[in-house]
């Protein structure tokens, strides 16, 4: 038996659907099983990955990934903890830069730009391609000066009350001003996560982002919060270019027309993500989504 039908028999057969990825002997899964099956490519392409590969040091965390996403589409990235979403998403904004033993290969570019070209300026990159953590993080600071942080660094307003005005406008863009106004003088910390979470997007919206990736940005929320981020992922979709990483199966479908899913740092599946919920092609997301909802 293949490999792949071993798999999919015990996806079937089992009980506890969790357990398959402790039963299973990964290492036995072939390049074949592991090529990229659905669709990868974007027909208004924004972010265009060509062979990616990434190492800490000796070990490989992303292997030959290759994958467009569009203009403001919202793609959720999806797969086993430790498979390589967070690491994907750090190529994007080049965060791994500052990881001393990580090296990336292959070609990104953001809107036609090579993002690794030495020429590049990071600083401006990563304005243009914010992000937001799992654990939300604002600075020790008011909530007006989080805010303000990124337009003074990028001297964006020439004025007070251009900034006054740039901190106002990405405040409502984070459906976060009506509750928040009166309050700007406040430490950003004193908020609830929610809330500061909200803070946290509308901080990465005041550069005046083209991509906001978020690396599990409700996993530390309640559902309340959770809802009110997910609505907001919606309207900025408006906007910007989104890539979410979720452990949530239902938040995936609730956020995102697009899902791709990552298994030990291979991109094995992308595809609309209703049909990756309930049709998916490879053997090893079908484990996945049935295991997780299992
Ligand atoms: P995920 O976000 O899907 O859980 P990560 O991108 O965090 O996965 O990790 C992918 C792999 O890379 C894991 O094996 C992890 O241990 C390894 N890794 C992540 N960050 C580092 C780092 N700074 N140094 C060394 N290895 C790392
Ligand atoms: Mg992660």
């Amino acid at each position: 038996m293949s490999i792949a039908k071993e798999f999919e028999a015990k996806v079937n057969d089992s009980i506890n659907k969790q357990s398959i990825y402790d039963t299973l002997d990964l290492s036995k899964i072939d390049r074949e099983s592991t090529k990229t099956v659905g669709k990868t490519t974007s027909d208004d392409p924004h972010i265009v990955c060509q062979n990616v590969n990434v190492f800490y040091g000796e070990k490989q965390a992303i292997k030959n990934f290759s994958l467009e996403i569009g203009n403001h589409e919202v793609i959720s990235l999806i797969g086993p903890s430790g498979c390589g979403k967070t690491t994907f998403l750090r190529t994007l904004n080049r965060m791994n830069d500052t990881i001393d033993n990580c090296r990336v290969e292959g070609e990104i570019k953001i809107g036609e730009k090579n993002i690794y070209d030495k020429k590049l300026n990071v600083m401006s990159l990563r304005a243009k391609v914010g992000m937001v953590f799992q654990t939300p993080n604002p600075f020790p600071k008011s909530i007006y000066d989080n805010v303000a942080y990124g337009p003074r660094i990028h001297r964006l307003a020439a004025n007070k009350n251009e900034l006054d005005a740039i901190v106002e406008e990405s405040l409502r863009k984070a459906g976060f001003w009506d509750e928040i106004k009166d309050r700007l003088n406040e430490s950003g910390t004193s908020l609830s996560g929610g809330q500061q979470q909200r803070l946290c997007i509308a901080r990465a919206i005041a550069v005046n982002p083209e991509v906001i990736l978020m690396d599990e940005p409700c996993s530390a929320l309640d559902p309340i919060a959770t809802a009110q981020i997910e609505h907001l992922i919606d309207e900025m979709s408006e906007r910007f270019t989104i890539v979410i990483v979720t452990h949530s199966m239902q938040q995936a479908p609730r956020v995102s027309k697009r899902t791709a899913y990552f298994h030990l740092g291979q991109l094995i599946e992308a595809g609309p993500t209703r049909e990756i919920f309930t049709h998916p092609k490879h053997p090893l997301t079908e484990g996945y989504i049935s295991g997780r909802f299992g």
